[in-house]
């Protein structure tokens, strides 16, 4: 499937919750999630006074909103969910590990980007470094010690003073290391799941997948 592109107010009106996809704007503009908490579409208001979910569909919902937070494809989102079943330790808990683990969360936990689109572009654009090469691989897997930066060329671009200016800016993790002059980070160690902030019940996407 190919990558969404609509409108993504629409996907946290449809979880129910702020899931803050467009960074900045999230607090300063009026959140639809606010004004209309129902989901989108003609049905939305029906659907929102509807009582029970069935187990399947909390299972749904759940699977739907991680993957929006990390802006992943379905068959992308599938394919980490597969391979973390065959990684010793939790399933759920290797798949929220590995999802936060790629290049262009870090890019966005290191504030270089307001949404991990942002991120996203800023790799592809091959504004981004590791260990001194760059790579414009968003999926990249960022290992402990690896220093990701910035480009020289690129460091004073406006994302990117604008996403380290911000004042709703998350504070950094204590698995991350940040210059912020020098706009140069690492990945100090491995996380893991209880050193992400996540509000997500992983083990429901783990009984979907298992079905
Ligand atoms: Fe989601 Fe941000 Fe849009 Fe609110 S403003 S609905 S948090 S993307």
């Amino acid at each position: 499937m190919a990558r969404y592109t609509g409108p993504v107010c629409k996907l946290c009106r449809r979880e129910g919750q702020k899931l803050f996809l467009k960074g900045q704007k999230c607090y300063t503009e009026k959140c639809p999630v606010e004004r209309r908490a129902y989901p989108p579409g003609q049905h939305g208001p029906a659907q929102a006074r509807r009582r029970k979910q069935s187990d399947y569909a909390l299972q749904l919902r759940e699977k739907q909103k991680v993957k929006r937070i990390y802006g992943l494809p379905e068959k992308q989102f599938r394919t980490l969910f597969e391979r973390a079943t065959k990684v010793p330790g939790i399933t759920g808990e290797n798949l929220i590990v590995s999802l936060e683990t790629r290049l262009d969360n870090i890019v966005f936990r290191m504030g270089f980007a307001q949404s991990r689109a942002q991120a996203r572009q800023l790799v592809r654009h091959r504004h981004v470094e590791v260990n001194g090469r760059i790579v414009d691989i968003p999926s990249y897997h960022v290992k402990p010690g690896d220093e990701i930066a910035i480009k020289p060329k690129s460091r004073d671009i406006v994302p990117v003073q604008q996403a380290l200016e911000a004042r709703t800016r998350p504070p950094l993790l204590d698995w991350l290391a940040l210059d912020e002059k020098a706009r140069v980070g690492r990945m100090v160690r491995q996380p893991t799941r209880a050193d992400i902030p996540l509000a997500a019940q992983e083990q429901l996407i783990v009984e979907l997948y298992s079905k």
